[in-house]
Order: C-alpha cells, then sequence, then structure tokens
C-alpha cells in the first residue's frame, strides 16, 4: 500500500536516534549505564525515575540492542542491564551533553562537575576533531552530501509526553537537561543548523505540528540557545539562528546523527554524508581531551574529588581561550 506523502519525513541518522533518546530518562540511563550502574534498584536509586517508566526505557534500550539483560546467577530473577558495543558507542554523544552543559551550566548539579581524565589528571574538558587531519571541527568547517540511504522515512508517531521536571533545588538544572534531550528541539536545531531556518520550513522538514514548533521555538529562545533573525525578511514566518550557546550544542548532534549512521541505517548505508572541508576527507570525527589532546574514552574518565570551584576555574580558563581563539 503506497504511503500517504504527508506521512513520510527524509531519512535521516538523527530522526531515527531521536526516536530513541527522545527524552532525559534515555539519556540519563545511558550515563549511569556509563558509570557502571546495571542493576533496576540502582538506576530507580540514581535517577529517582518512575518505576514504570525506567522499566519501558530499559526494555526499550534492550530491544534497540543498546543494553542487554541478563540474570546475575542462574535461577535468580535478579537482572544487570549493560551496554552493548552499540550502546558504548554513544560514549561520544554522552560526553558531548556533558561537555555543553557543564560548559553553560557550571552551577548545576544534575551532571557530574567532577569528572576528570585519568591519563592526564586534568578535569575533563572535552573537543570534537576529525579523525583523518586532527584538525578541531566545527559546525562552520562541515559540507553534506547525499548519500546512498536517502530516501522517504514513515513519519514517526509522535508521543505526547509530559514535559514535567520536579520541585526540587534543582529543577532548574532538570529543565536544562529535558530541553536539550527533548527530541523535538533537537529535531528543530538539527535543522536550524543545516540552513532550514524559516519557520515554515522547519516545520515542513521535520513534520512538527505548528504549535508545537512554537512552543519549542520559544523555550529555545528563552533558553538562549535560539535567537529570532531579520533573515529571509521576504516571508511572513520568523526565522531563527543559533547564539554562542546554540552552536556550541552542535557537537552532540554531529555525535548523535554520527552514532545512527553508523548503526540505524541498515544495508543502505547513510543518507547524508558530512565532509571536512577542511582536508576533504569524509568526516570521522573523535572525542579527545582539551588538555592533552588523547582521544576520550570511559574507562580514562573517572569523578574526581576536586573541590567544584577548581572545576570552575577550569571552565572559566577554556571558556576565554575559546573567546580569543575566534
Ligand atoms: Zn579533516
Ligand atoms: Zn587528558
Amino acid at each position: 500500500m503506497l504511503e500517504n506523502p504527508k506521512d513520510l519525513i527524509e531519512v535521516s541518522a538523527l530522526t531515527r536516534a531521536l526516536n530513541i533518546f527522545s527524552d532525559r530518562w534515555a539519556f540519563l540511563i545511558l550515563r549511569d549505564a556509563f558509570r557502571n550502574v546495571n542493576r533496576f534498584g540502582g538506576f530507580l536509586e540514581s535517577l529517582g525515575i518512575p518505576r514504570q517508566t525506567l522499566l519501558t526505557r530499559l526494555e526499550m534500550l534492550a530491544d534497540q540492542k543498546i543494553i542487554y539483560k541478563r540474570p546475575i546467577k542462574e535461577g535468580r530473577i535478579i537482572f544487570e542491564y549493560k551496554l552493548t558495543p552499540m550502546g558504548l558507542d554513544l560514549y561520544p554523544y554522552a560526553v558531548s551533553i556533558w561537555q555543553w552543559y557543564m560548559c553553560w551550566f557550571p552551577e548545576e548539579t544534575v551532571l557530574d562537575s567532577s569528572l576528570k581524565h585519568k591519563n592526564c589528571g586534568h578535569g575533563l574538558q572535552v573537543m570534537m576533531k576529525c579523525q583523518a587531519c586532527d584538525g578541531k571541527v566545527e559546525m562552520k568547517d562541515i559540507a553534506i552530501e547525499a548519500g546512498p540511504g536517502a530516501g522517504m522515512d514513515v513519519r514517526p508517531t509522535q508521543r505526547k509526553g509530559r514535559r514535567s521536571w520536579g520541585m526540587g533545588p534543582d529543577a532548574e538544572a532538570q529543565r536544562a537537561l529535558s530541553v536539550v534531550c527533548d527530541r523535538w528541539n533537537n529535531l528543530i536545531l538539527g535543522a536550524i543548523f543545516s540552513n532550514v531556518q524559516n519557520f515554515e520550513a522547519i516545520q515542513n522538514s521535520i513534520g512538527i505540528a505548528p504549535n508545537t514548533l512554537s512552543d519549542r521555538l520559544k523555550t529555545l529562545v528563552e533558553m538562549d540557545i535560539l535567537k529570532p533573525t531579520r533573515k529571509n525578511s521576504g516571508s511572513r514566518f520568523a526565522s531563527y539562528i543559533p547564539t554562542q550557546k546554540g552552536l556550541d550544542f552542535f557537537p552532540c548532534l554531529f555525535e548523535l546523527a554520527s552514532w545512527g549512521n553508523r548503526w540505524l541505517m541498515g544495508w543502505n548505508g547513510p543518507a547524508a554524508i558530512p565532509i571536512h572541508k577542511t582536508c576533504g576527507d569524509i568526516l570521522h570525527s573523535k572525542i579527545v581531551c582539551a588538555h592533552c589532546k588523547q582521544e576520550i574514552h570511559p574507562q580514562d574518565v573517572v569523578a574526581g574529588n576536586a573541590p567544584k570551584a577548581n572545576i570552575l576555574v577550569d571552565l572559566v580558563s577554556i571558556k576565554k581561550e575559546k573567546i580569543h581563539a575566534n
């Protein structure tokens, strides 16, 4: 049976990945899995997540082959949940989210600010580099070419998730994480990073309802991730461009889309191929330590006991360096 064209959207590795990582719970379960939390009770205690939500998410992540579940002892009904190779490959995404969050919400406590790179002993700071030329990668250095997997996907059904983030002392921090882990917000940012910046164009490109789009844009502007622009003033719809805070989020989306390209595109291969304009090669990124420049692996990152103030000093100095470099 032919699909109604209205139910189709362009194949995108990012969209497919965001059908899995659609809110902060999926991300926080992933974070905990990287911190070696592997029992149901461990996740429950660490996240303060409703039991049923946790069960649903763990089952979804197991169905998607990101984690696997196995009984701890034969005949026992206690299970452990561990990352598969596909799940472990999400580390560059997880650590990029952490980096963005620490850079822009250093005073918040939802994510661990004391992480250290064991290899060099410095407080963790990461950056995205090109595997081919070892150059630093920024959004402006990337061109996108169509890949063999280009085509149409059936639009996923829109889940009506409640967007609640509690009332505790860290409610604001929870909200920030909810915003940047929200599926629609990520798709909107993905469109805007691809130069689809006009309200109507974004709506058509990602298949979002206008009221949902207005709502999400309002939040992204309030959070200083996007700003309205007069560009394309011929249109009756507003356009939006990323602020510095928005641009800094680019590696998170790039890493998630790259992971989607590696694992979710099937035999057809990627729908879009990123080219690093600086060297001309297909862009395979790597996430390296900003201090020692070694590639970051989960086993090399530890929670340090450094006073938080020291980490803040680190962040401030890095941000200053960055400003001077621009
Ligand atoms: Zn390169
Ligand atoms: Zn290092």
